[in-house]
């Protein structure tokens, strides 16, 4: 691809460029959003040489090239290639700037521009199933590839892969093909704070990268691999790296945990309130293994989520009952199950309509409770007065002990080795 864009470019110069070659919403001003400095605003003035589409010829429904990685590939290849991220769904309109040059293509190559300097770019839906980028229009996705200097900002973070923005309906996705190790620059500081020990640091690096690698051996959608919430993993582009997070994610490089010779979900979570639990005790679906089975925890009691009190309204309660079948005015909240650690499992819910159980989790979550490991539960008028320790699902590893571990001078082999027991870590190969 790179050798047929430089010949295309080298045509372009000959053919010297005219006002048609031009990306005319690559000139206009835009103001750069707030935090990001690294990425100049700018000029209307700025010098742009771009270059016309190489064809007239509409796209087709041609097959994706290499970019878009094929669903038997294995998580090794896959660990030395890149992760398809979605930075947004149901966009309409926005922009996308550049601090350097950039190539903007569609999907088949059959339409290619170049920008060679900073600039902003315009991205919209254009009717009729169709996405524009510049004045290049497609009905299939647009990519824009920064050159190896170049760093893209889009909503306030910065970038350094390729940005596929990919008609959907009357909308567009917009999705980031990222390099694994750039990627994990960009999760680390917002699962973590890039404040913490370097031994807390680099677990997190191995957790972060091996959930990414078992995520990617099950991926359904034909366009992205992983979400940057917390549906995935939190994720605000690997253009931005704190030294720190750079050195733990370095220092791993390749490494990830495995059990029986296979990746698994590395869960992790903020608290877990003096001990971890089965994985079934989250998701009574999910299947038990060794490294997911519980752990002891003597490092997380100096964080301020290890007690915690809470007071939720009824309302919240309730609305959550309705979606599973039980109406009326809240009565009693009686817990029926507990783990060993004392993480609550199952709950009954009264109100004057009846009698509910529920599993903790999912109510959790609707309700923003912190944990489900619950010391007190009292139903007043309003409100139900919670008291508790920790703060997560309370699987896998927990982030406040991996931090009190590494301060007690434990390395990161030691914190991975006792939250996830009997994982082998592993460096992936070429
Ligand atoms: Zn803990």
């Amino acid at each position: 691809m790179k050798k047929e864009l430089r010949v295309f470019y080298v045509a372009c110069l000959a053919a010297l460029v005219s006002a048609a070659c031009m990306v005319p919403s690559a000139k206009k001003a835009q103001k750069v959003p707030s935090g990001t400095s690294a990425v100049k605003a700018e000029t209307a003035t700025q010098k742009t040489t771009s270059t016309a589409p190489t064809s007239s010829a509409e796209a087709t429904e041609q097959e994706p090239p290499a970019q878009a990685p094929a669903a038997d590939q294995s998580a090794e290849t896959k660990a030395l290639k890149i992760v398809r991220v979605l930075l947004a769904d149901n966009q309409s309109e926005t922009k996308i700037e550049h601090s350097g040059r950039v190539y903007i293509y569609t999907q088949n190559l059959d339409k290619k521009y170049k920008v060679s300097s900073e600039g902003t770019l315009s991205v919209r839906f254009a009717g009729n199933g169709k996405v524009q980028v510049g004045t290049l229009k497609s009905d299939q996705p647009i990519i824009i590839e920064p050159a190896k200097e170049t760093l893209l900002t889009w909503s306030g973070n910065i970038y350094s892969g390729k940005i596929f923005v990919v008609p959907a309906q009357n909308t567009f996705i917009l999705v980031e093909h990222a390099d694994l190790e750039t990627y994990l620059y960009g999760v680390l500081p917002y699962e973590m704070s890039y404040s913490w020990p370097a031994e807390a640091l680099k677990a997190q690096a191995v957790a972060a990268r091996t959930y990414t690698l078992r995520t990617l051996e099950t991926v359904k959608n034909k366009y992205f691999d992983l979400y940057s919430d917390v549906r995935s993993q939190m994720y605000k582009g690997g253009g931005k790296q704190y030294p720190s997070v750079k050195t733990a994610v370095d220092a791993t490089k390749s490494q990830v945990l495995m059990y029986n010779d296979k990746l698994f979900y590395t869960y992790y979570h903020g608290n877990c309130g003096g001990g971890t639990d089965d994985v079934k005790s989250w998701n009574e679906s999910a299947r038990t293994i060794k490294p997911l089975s519980g752990a002891s925890c003597a490092y997380d009691s100096h964080s301020k989520t290890y007690s915690w009190k809470q007071d939720i309204a009824h309302s919240k309660i309730l609305n959550y009952m309705k979606t599973v079948g039980l109406t009326g005015k809240l009565k009693n909240i009686r817990i029926t199950q507990r783990t060993k650690t004392g993480r609550v499992t199952r709950l009954a819910v009264q109100t004057n309509k009846g009698v509910k159980i529920v599993a903790c989790n999912p109510l959790r979550l609707a309700i923003g409770l912190k944990s489900c490991k619950i010391t007190k539960m009292q139903v007043d008028s309003s409100v139900v007065h919670f008291a508790g320790h920790g703060y997560g699902h309370g699987v896998g590893m927990c982030q406040d002990g991996a931090n009190g571990m590494a301060k007690a001078g434990k390395t990161y082999e030691q914190i991975l080795k006792n939250y996830y027991p009997g994982a082998k870590l592993t460096t992936l190969k070429k």
